[in-house]
């Protein structure tokens, strides 16, 4: 009996040490961001590309909006186990979105704002270099909606059709709440970015949160961080507005991994987000 119940443990610690090994928290598809926990893991690969892993073994990695193709993910472990992991990314289709009656300014920018444009793109281009900086986990705390209550006025990946004119795809999520409605940190953070009112974005914040990925809170009336702060998952950041282009006080709320462009809200799915 003895004997049954120690091979009984035995065969237990094996079957739960393997499905502890290698979390991963978050949909493998297109326009996706996953967190994994790898305990005891040393190295993570995608395709040959060396990912950070923090002492916890906590990593992250993303696909694009139009991502295809296969991946394949390495977990080496401290004790020399490795795990491998086939991923075949499905196709994934978006909505089409049509606004009509936009002003015609906003589809198009007069060409008086060119020189504008051009030089907000540089500062935004150089504030994106700075990401991956962060080589801290911070997202370790898991994820928030960085408004409370509001509507979703558009979804992440739509084809967005301005008047009738074909535009490139929303690359965000928009939460639409009256001016004033204050806009939290979706995780703890730095911001490489508090951007003064710039053609597109209007007032924006810019967030590295670790690891490459980051987060940018658009359309801001008010803003309460600089460049260099560090902040902390649900601080106040900001208050919901209609600066830039925009139609009416919403957050454009987006979400990037380097420059991979995916959707919030498969981030606030993951099993491991705490509460507030
Ligand atoms: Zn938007």
């Amino acid at each position: 009996m003895i004997r049954v119940f120690i091979v009984f443990c035995f065969l237990f610690i094996i079957v739960n040490s393997n499905a502890q090994e290698l979390e991963l928290n978050g949909e493998l598809k297109p326009g996706n961001v996953i967190i994994g926990k790898a305990v005891g893991g040393e190295r993570v690969l995608l395709n040959e590309k060396n990912l950070p892993i923090s002492e916890e073994g906590l990593f992250v990695f993303g696909f694009d909006r139009d991502e295809t193709g296969e991946f394949l993910l390495q977990v080496k472990f401290k004790n020399d186990k490795v795990i491998l992991k086939k991923i075949v990314l499905p196709e994934r289709k978006y909505k089409v979105q049509k606004i009509n009656r936009m002003k015609k300014e906003l589809v198009t920018a007069p060409k008086s704002q060119n020189e504008r444009i051009v030089k907000e793109r540089k500062i935004v281009r150089a504030a994106r270099k700075k990401v991956g900086d962060v080589q801290e986990a911070l997202f370790a705390e898991g994820i928030i909606r960085p408004v409370k209550g509001g509507r979703l006025s558009s979804v992440f990946g739509s084809q967005r059709v301005l008047n009738g004119t074909p535009k490139s795809p929303h690359n965000g999520l928009d939460i639409a709440a009256p001016r004033g409605t204050p806009v939290y940190a979706m995780t703890d953070g730095v911001v490489h970015l508090a951007a003064d009112n710039f053609y597109y974005a209007g007032n924006f914040i810019l967030l590295d949160h670790g690891h490459g990925l980051n987060s940018s809170y658009l359309h801001l009336s008010k803003k309460f961080v600089a460049e260099g702060d560090t902040v902390k998952k649900g601080e106040k950041i900001g208050e919901i507005g209609t600066t830039g282009r925009s139609t009416g006080p919403h957050l454009h709320w987006s979400v990037q991994w380097y420059g991979k462009r995916v959707d919030p809200a498969g981030l606030l799915k993951y099993p491991f987000n705490k509460s507030e």
